[in-house]
């Protein structure tokens, strides 16, 4: 008889869903349409199987986290659960480098006290005190980057960005929490096509997103889209060209949204310029990072242009 283990108590599940299982033992699980449609539900398995079904509907950024609707949990063996929010550990890290990327965005590398999981786009929260913490997207790749890589903007009045810019230095020490968030490329479906669109720092997830793309021999195109008001607010551009160079299926295309565009940049505003050059999106993968306004929109109009929901990942900021 397979058990669910939840806040250190086990409980006999027998041939209840995991969400009856644990409501009976009075434990708050959010809960609405108890039909796997709703999402309310939503839990996640540190330990043992998740069954297909529990899985039926979830974008596959969270399926690969082992998140589950507990409605639709049947388990066959053991399982221990958690809500989402739970289980987000603080970690020490030590400070690699810092490098202003332009005028307004300061590069920070970070040595981990111990080894993190994590996936290029996801973020991690930066504590300024133990109290204090902001959330900043990983454009770092486990697999070829060492030092995890932050791409910091400057908030005129911000406590912590101003705080990273005034004082952080190579050799200090802070914390961080572990690695969570949705927005980040699963492999398989190598032929697909990826639209990816950023405004400031929100290139920070998609230039790991691409990069993991690449690594993982995907095919289908990548075009990425990065939007400023002007040429300063641009970075990682020789990066991004350098792919460019590399790998056929992988466009960049930079957009200045006020003001005059120089040679190799699109005048106009980012969302516009993806959508003037791909208006029917059925079938494809979306990313979204950056301002919140943009990203809203996007979601929108890439909805409307053909992309599925299920499809699209944002991450406004
Ligand atoms: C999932 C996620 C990922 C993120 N990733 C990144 C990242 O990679 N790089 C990055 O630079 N930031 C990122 N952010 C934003 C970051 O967490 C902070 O919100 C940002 O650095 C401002 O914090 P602060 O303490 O400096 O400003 P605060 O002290 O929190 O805010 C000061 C003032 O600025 C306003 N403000 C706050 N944020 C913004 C903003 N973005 N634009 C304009 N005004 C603002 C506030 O309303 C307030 O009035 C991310 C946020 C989220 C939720």
């Amino acid at each position: 008889m397979a058990k669910v283990i939840y806040g250190g108590q086990s409980y006999e599940c027998g041939e209840h869903s995991v969400l009856d299982c644990l409501t009976a033992q009075g434990v708050v699980v959010p809960s609405s349409c108890r039909s796997g449609i709703c999402q309310t539900c939503l839990m996640r398995a540190v330990k043992g199987e998740v069954p297909e079904r529990a899985q039926e509907g979830l974008k596959p950024t969270l399926a690969a986290q082992n998140y589950f609707l507990a409605c639709s949990c049947f388990p066959q063996s053991d399982i221990e659960v958690v809500l989402p929010e739970a289980g987000l550990n603080r970690l020490a890290a030590s400070v690699a480098s810092v490098e202003y990327l332009n005028a307004d965005i300061l590069g920070i590398r970070l040595h981990p006290s111990r080894p993190l999981e994590y996936k290029a786009g996801q973020f991690i929260n930066l504590f300024k005190d133990k109290a204090t913490a902001r959330s900043y997207s990983l454009a770092s790749l486990p697999a070829l980057d060492e030092p995890l890589f932050l791409n910091v903007r400057k908030v005129p009045g911000g406590l912590v960005s101003n705080w990273l810019f005034e004082n952080l230095k190579a050799g200090d020490e802070l914390e961080i929490s572990e690695a969570t968030g949705d927005c980040f490329y699963v492999p398989g479906n190598a032929g697909q096509n990826i639209l990816l669109i950023a405004t400031g720092t929100g290139l920070a997830p998609l230039y790991g997103i691409v990069r993991d793309a690449l690594m993982n021999g995907h095919q289908g195109r990548l075009s990425l889209y990065h939007g400023s008001y002007d040429i300063g607010g641009f970075y990682l551009v020789d990066e991004l060209k350098e792919l460019v160079r590399l790998h056929d299926n992988f466009s960049y295309v930079p957009c200045v949204s006020e003001g005059a565009a120089p040679k190799g940049y699109v005048q106009g505003m980012v969302l516009d310029a993806a959508l003037n050059d791909y208006p029917d999106l059925s079938g494809w993968r979306v990313f979204l990072c950056g301002n919140p306004n943009m990203v809203h929109a996007a979601k929108k109009q890439t909805f409307f242009a053909g992309a599925s929901m299920r499809e699209i990942f944002a991450d406004p900021f």
